[in-house]
């Protein structure tokens, strides 16, 4: 992913609208780029920051957005071992039908 990708994808990571290999790449970008990170951090304090100032709530921005980035990282694996295990039940359920002929002509 290049920076202008990233830039373009920031709203949606702040909506948690990103699929899971788009919150990757994004996630990974983000850690490699510090110029990326800086624009996430503007971005990520107009959004939530102006919020935060309405609701008369303190808050501290490093803090915040590297919260908002550990739960999007643990999200990513969540879903990634969700699709893991959806896969692995597939598995599993066409080696039970394979049995299952295997064992109707068995038993033929
Ligand atoms: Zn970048």
């Amino acid at each position: 992913m290049d920076c202008k990708e990233f830039q373009r994808m920031i709203p949606g990571f702040l909506a948690d609208e990103l699929d899971n290999y788009s919150l990757e790449s994004f996630l990974t970008h983000m850690e490699k780029c510090k110029n990326c990170k800086e624009e996430l951090t503007i971005q990520f304090l107009i959004e939530t920051g102006i919020q935060r100032l309405e609701d008369g709530s303190t808050f501290n921005l490093t803090d915040e957005l590297q919260t908002t980035t550990n739960d999007a990282w643990q999200r990513l694996r969540v879903r990634k071992r969700l699709l893991n295990t959806a896969f692995f039940l597939q598995i599993v359920v066409v080696a039970e039908i394979i049995a299952a002929i295997v064992l109707a002509i068995g038993l033929r």
